[in-house]
C-alpha cells in the first residue's frame, strides 16, 4: 500500500514498485522537488576545519543533473552567512537561516522575518542576551555569543568541550532557568546552543517557504541534517538524510545515512535523490 512516506517506501524496491502502481500523475508527485541542506556538519566540517571545496564544486556539478532535486539551505547560521552559501553554490531556492526566525531569498534578495516573532519576544531577547553574556558565560571560560544573530541567540561552547554536555550543563545553570523558563526554544547544533522566541524552529521555516512561496507539499521535499537542531524538519520531509557525522538521534530518525561525512556525504545523498527521482521519471514515461 502506497503510505504518505512515499521516499522512503522508494528506498525499499519492493515497496517502491507497490507505490508506482498507482497512476502516473499520482507517481510525478512522487519526485523529490528540493533538498534542504544544513550547513554546519553537511556542507562542512563542524567548526575549526576547513570546508572542502572540491567537494562542494561536485555538488554543485551534480545539482545540474535534470534529475537533481533543486537545492536550499535551512541553517541555525546568521543572514551574512546563508547568504555567501546562497552565492558560492549558486542556490535559487528561498532558503531558512537563525533556525527558522529568517527567509532569504538569493533570487530578489528579500528577507522575511518570520510573521510569528512578535516585537516583545526581541526586547526579552536582548535583555536575556545581556544577563546571559554579564552573568552566566565568566562561569564559563571560553564561550561565546555568536555575533551577527538578529533573531536568535547562539553560544559556542568553550574549546575542547563536547556540545551535548555544555548544552545540559547550560540547561541547568540556575540563572539560565531563572530567566529563560519555559518560554523560549533551546536546542544545539554541533557547533552552538541555539535560543529562539517561542515555537521558532527550522520546521517554521521550512514551512514557511514551502506553504508561502513554493506552495509545495513537504512529503515532496529531502533534508539532510546532523544534529538535534534538524530533527525536527527530518521527521517531516518525505527523504531525510544524514552523513557519517551525524548524531544518533539523528541516525536513528533518518531514511537514509551516508557513509561519508560533511559534504563528500551530501554528494553521496544527492546521488540516492537524483537516482530515486529517475526511477519515479521512467515510470513515468513507461506508461
Ligand atoms: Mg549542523
Amino acid at each position: 500500500m502506497p503510505t504518505d512516506n512515499y521516499i522512503e517506501d522508494a528506498l525499499h524496491i519492493k515497496k517502491f514498485e507497490e507505490a508506482l502502481g498507482s497512476s502516473p500523475a499520482n507517481v510525478e508527485r512522487k519526485k523529490i522537488e528540493v533538498l534542504f541542506l544544513d550547513i554546519d556538519g553537511i556542507l562542512t566540517p563542524s567548526r575549526g576545519r576547513p570546508a572542502d571545496i572540491r567537494a562542494l564544486a561536485e555538488l554543485v556539478m551534480l545539482s545540474k543533473d535534470p534529475d537533481s532535486p533543486k537545492l536550499a539551505i535551512f541553517t541555525g547560521r546568521q543572514l551574512p552567512y546563508l547568504e555567501a552559501f546562497c552565492h558560492i553554490l549558486g542556490i535559487e531556492v528561498p532558503s531558512v537561516c537563525e533556525n527558522g526566525g529568517i527567509i532569504f531569498d538569493p533570487r530578489s534578495k528579500e528577507v522575511i522575518y518570520n510573521p510569528k516573532i512578535k516585537k516583545e519576544d526581541l526586547d526579552i531577547l536582548s535583555k536575556l542576551k545581556k544577563i546571559i553574556s554579564d552573568k552566566v558565560l565568566p562561569k564559563y571560560p571560553g564561550a561565546k555569543i555568536e555575533l551577527g544573530k538578529e533573531v536568535t541567540i547562539s553560544i559556542n561552547p568553550p574549546e575542547h568541550e563536547d556540545i551535548k554536555t555544555f548544552f545540559h550543563k547550560f540547561v541547568n545553570d540556575r540563572d539560565i532557568k531563572d530567566i529563560i523558563g519555559n518560554k523560549f526554544s533551546l536546542t544545539y547544533s554541533a557547533s552552538a546552543i541555539d535560543i529562539s522566541p517561542p515555537d521558532i524552529n527550522k520546521l517554521d521555516g521550512v514551512d514557511y517557504v514551502l506553504n508561502e512561496l513554493l506552495h509545495i507539499d513537504i512529503k515532496r521535499v529531502g533534508a539532510v541534517g546532523d544534529a538535534k537542531n534538524d530533527l525536527i524538519v527530518l521527521e517531516k520531509v518525505g527523504f531525510s538524510a544524514t552523513t557519517s557525522n551525524g548524531s544518533d538521534e539523528v541516525k536513528r530518525a533518518v531514511t537514509y545515512i551516508s557513509n561519508e561525512p560533511d559534504a563528500r556525504g551530501t554528494i553521496d545523498i544527492l546521488k540516492k535523490c537524483i537516482e530515486l527521482n529517475k526511477k519515479v521519471f521512467k515510470r513515468v514515461t513507461s506508461q
